[in-house]
């Protein structure tokens, strides 16, 4: 079906290495990439009302379709207007499939060809999804962006268990599309595989013939040392349609963004900087932060020296005050400062690609990252 309300413009594609600057443009507004998506799983971006998400500097949120159909229920959604309006957030939304919440979250999972079934996590009610009816469920939210429903596995695993995952993730993919009726909601294609690069190939190819809106990369950041996600998204990436978005699910940490974006990824999305700030954990140029530590205590410092969020507005004694006295303040504050520091991070590749000095400026924040963080991978 053609879509004429959805494009993607790839402006510079940066001269020494993969990483591309583009825009694309969707019925609720454009997205300039590469780009991060703070997750929205239950139709909110946990902790942030819409007019503090919109001044952390996002663009588009994803929701999650396994998660709004068991609760409240996609006719809900429906009947309140729809994922934009039901939770007042204007710009673009893309859903997931549910495909990667079958595999995480999910009990008793059977999966056949006709779909999965399994048991709620929510009441153990059993629950059905096959790929048309994930279609269904995202047509009626009325995500910009709809993924098709992909068969996701744990890593490492035999060979024969990634291709059989592979395959019907292929087949899943071909009836989704037969599925999809909505205009005004572009799908997404998603490449499985595991670590296992000739079926990576395989399942691009198959999938660049059903001529999707976009292609996301799947099955990735679940366990594997990340010098394996980076190599099989350097053998996996220039495979895929130069002219569409590319989108890296559920990956994840400030290096593995630079990383992939290096490599010609422009979408991301990750629980991390949400995650983390309702822990008491902040993104900064120079690591991460444990605000709990005693160290911060009369720290009169703000996280991070120029961000404009509402956290950087007090001192880290204060903010630490908050997690201590257990205030529902502190979780909101961290949160809003990690997703601007994400969206920041994004201005600040979108700039350096543009000048063709990506590369300097990956290793310049790998350095300041390292130099602080003793928690993050060599
Ligand atoms: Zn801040």
């Amino acid at each position: 079906m053609s879509q004429p309300h959805f494009s993607f413009r790839l402006h510079h594609i940066d001269s020494k290495c993969c990483a591309r600057r583009g825009t694309f443009s969707t019925p609720h507004g454009s997205v300039e990439t590469p780009a991060f998506m703070p997750v929205g799983t239950q139709a909110t971006v946990k902790g942030l009302e819409i007019e503090m998400l919109r001044a952390t500097g996002a663009q588009m949120i994803l929701g999650n379709t396994y998660h709004l159909a068991l609760r409240p229920g996609e006719g809900v959604v429906e009947k309140l207007g729809g994922l934009h309006q039901f939770m007042g957030w204007e710009g673009p939304i893309l859903t997931d499939s549910g495909g990667f919440q079958i595999f995480s979250l999910a009990a008793n999972v059977r999966i056949a060809e006709e779909g999965a079934s399994f048991r709620s996590h929510l009441d153990g009610n059993p629950v059905e999804l096959t790929p048309e009816r994930s279609v269904q469920i995202q047509e009626s939210l009325g995500s910009d962006v709809a993924m098709v429903l992909d068969h996701v596995v744990a890593l490492p695993n035999s060979i024969e268990v990634l291709r059989d995952a592979t395959e019907r993730s292929i087949r899943w993919a071909r009836r989704a599309k037969d599925a999809h009726r909505r205009t005004g909601q572009a799908q997404f294609g998603i490449v499985q595989g595991g670590l296992d690069v000739g079926l990576r190939i395989e399942c691009t190819k198959a999938l660049s013939k059903l001529d999707f809106q976009g292609y996301a990369v799947g099955g990735l950041g679940v366990g594997e040392p990340p010098r394996e996600m980076y190599q099989v998204l350097e053998e996996t990436v220039p495979a895929l349609p130069e002219n569409k978005p590319r989108y890296l699910m559920g990956v994840g940490r400030p290096q593995d963004i630079l990383e992939a974006t290096a490599r010609g990824i422009d979408l991301f999305d990750c629980v991390l900087p949400t995650r983390n700030g309702r822990n008491a954990m902040a993104f900064t140029d120079q690591g991460t932060l444990r605000l709990r530590n005693l160290k911060y205590i009369d720290d009169p410092r703000p996280l991070e020296e120029g961000c404009a969020c509402p956290a950087c507005r007090r001192s880290r004694g204060y903010l630490r005050h908050l997690f201590m006295a257990d205030e529902m303040l502190g979780p909101i504050l961290l949160t809003a400062h990690n997703v601007t520091y994400y969206q920041r991070l994004m201005a600040e590749a979108r700039a350096a690609v543009s000048e063709n000095r990506f590369l300097e400026f990956k290793v310049a924040k790998l350095a300041g990252w390292n130099a602080a963080d003793v928690q993050s991978e060599p």
